[in-house]
């Protein structure tokens, strides 16, 4: 008899493995939010929530260390997280980092890599409490960011709504040819947001804008439709398409009622020069996820996806 092959994490996706262990997990007694949003919500105060998220980064996977540098990659280490924060309306607080670290590597790689993370910690007022050190073939550093969000500050994925205008910050596109790894985390745009409008759902595009609003209309149970010609590209975008599909551009994609928006296109440029750019609206479950084309008008389906690790 023909041995069955064993069913293979890169059958499964990236998405599929988490939903997995979600499925395993029991249900939450004492968080109140655990997997599938930027972060886990967790009770701390009578006001306040803390916040928790984990980012890791690979040689070989996300970075490069003799192109990047090691200071920069040590900046984007905790950079990825600090946005992940931005993204649930919450200021960063503490963080620790597990390091996995090839026994020949130079001291100074490992110097450099920690100034960079301590420069952008110290920017951000983040504190460094701990971690773990391992040795590895590959460096490899796993980051964990500790937050708070006021409980009227906090925003979901899950609560986009029907006729809701979708916003983003900054341009997007080609962030691999530069922007990936000094970005600006969008803390201070998010906390503008949270404070002075009503904002319904957020997250971070790290994926791409096209698999990261998916994401929000996925756990809003939603559709959107957006305009190709309206999202603003990076100088590094090679064509529209890549605004919609390549991914770590860490800005922030979120929703708000169209009298808010209005509120947000006429205020926020008092806050902060920060582009802010309306670009498609929130629809019915049933029309789907649908993108205007710019050459041809067309209302197509967006069906390609964001970045997945397999
Ligand atoms: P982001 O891109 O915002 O960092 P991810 O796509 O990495 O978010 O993760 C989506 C959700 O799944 C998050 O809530 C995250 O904490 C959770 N998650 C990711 N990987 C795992 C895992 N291996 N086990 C448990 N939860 C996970
Ligand atoms: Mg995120």
């Amino acid at each position: 008899m023909k041995r069955q092959e064993p069913m293979k994490i890169k059958y499964i996706s990236e998405f599929g493995l988490i939903k997995r262990v979600n499925n395993k997990v029991p249900a939450l007694k004492n968080a109140v939010l655990g997997i599938g949003d930027d972060c886990a919500v967790i009770n701390y105060t009578k006001n306040k929530y803390l916040l928790s998220t984990m980012d890791m980064l690979i040689e070989g996977v996300h970075f490069d260390l003799r192109k990047f540098g090691a200071f920069k990659v040590g900046r984007k280490a905790l950079a990825v997280s600090l946005s992940d924060i931005a993204a649930m309306g919450g200021i960063p607080k503490y963080c620790l980092i597990s390091l996995g670290v090839p026994e020949d590597m130079p001291v100074k790689v490992v110097d450099d890599f920690y100034a960079g993370f301590l420069k952008l910690a110290k920017e951000y007022g983040v504190e460094l409490v701990g971690g773990d050190t391992n040795r590895s073939d590959k460096l490899i550093c796993d980051v964990c960011v500790i937050g708070e969000v006021k409980k009227e500050n906090l925003v979901l994925r899950s609560e986009a709504k029907i006729g809701d205008i979708i916003f983003i910050t900054g341009c997007l596109g080609g962030s691999i040819y530069g922007k990936h790894l000094d970005f600006t985390p969008r803390l201070m745009e998010a906390k503008i947001l949270t404070k002075n409008f009503r904002i319904n759902s957020m997250i971070d595009i790290s994926d791409g804008l096209a698999g990261d609003l998916k994401r929000i209309l996925e756990e809003s149970k939603v559709g959107a439709v957006i305009a190709q010609e309206k999202i603003p590209l990076s100088k590094y975008a090679l064509n529209c398409d890549s605004a919609l599909y390549d991914g770590e551009d860490y800005e922030l994609l979120f929703t708000a009622s169209e009298k808010e928006a209005r509120k947000v296109v006429e205020n926020f440029k008092k806050f902060s020069g920060t582009r802010l750019t309306p670009i498609g609206k929130i629809m019915p479950k049933k029309f789907g996820f649908r993108v205007i084309e710019k050459d041809t008008n067309r209302v197509v389906p967006v069906e390609k996806k964001g970045f997945e690790h397999f």
